[in-house]
């Protein structure tokens, strides 16, 4: 048997929850010169590739959909885990 857990934030009252999934992406690096400070040309307006990582899927962060505040752990760590964002709700929003 599940409980459903319902999101409220303690600091605005929001009940909407946004999950930021971060989307890697790579730009083709069009020079690399060797003098002044070394940059690399990218050209960003180019082709963007979908870099090819195990990251790709990554959740980075939930964020209050009210107020936008970051979810954190007690260490100050963001939530980032389905299992972690459980703890946090039942911590931090009343269920009644
Ligand atoms: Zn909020």
């Amino acid at each position: 048997m599940s409980t459903e857990l319902k999101y409220k934030c303690p600091d605005c009252g929001s009940v909407k929850l946004l999950m930021i999934e971060g989307i890697v992406k790579g730009y083709p690096v069009e020079s690399i010169t060797e003098y002044g400070d070394g940059d690399c040309e990218v050209d960003t307006t180019g082709v963007e590739v979908d870099v090819h990582t195990n990251h790709v899927d990554t959740i980075y962060a939930y964020h209050c959909g009210g107020c936008g505040n970051t979810l954190l752990m007690k260490d100050d760590i963001p939530v980032t885990e389905s299992k972690e964002l459980v703890q946090w709700i039942k911590d931090n929003c009343s269920q009644e």
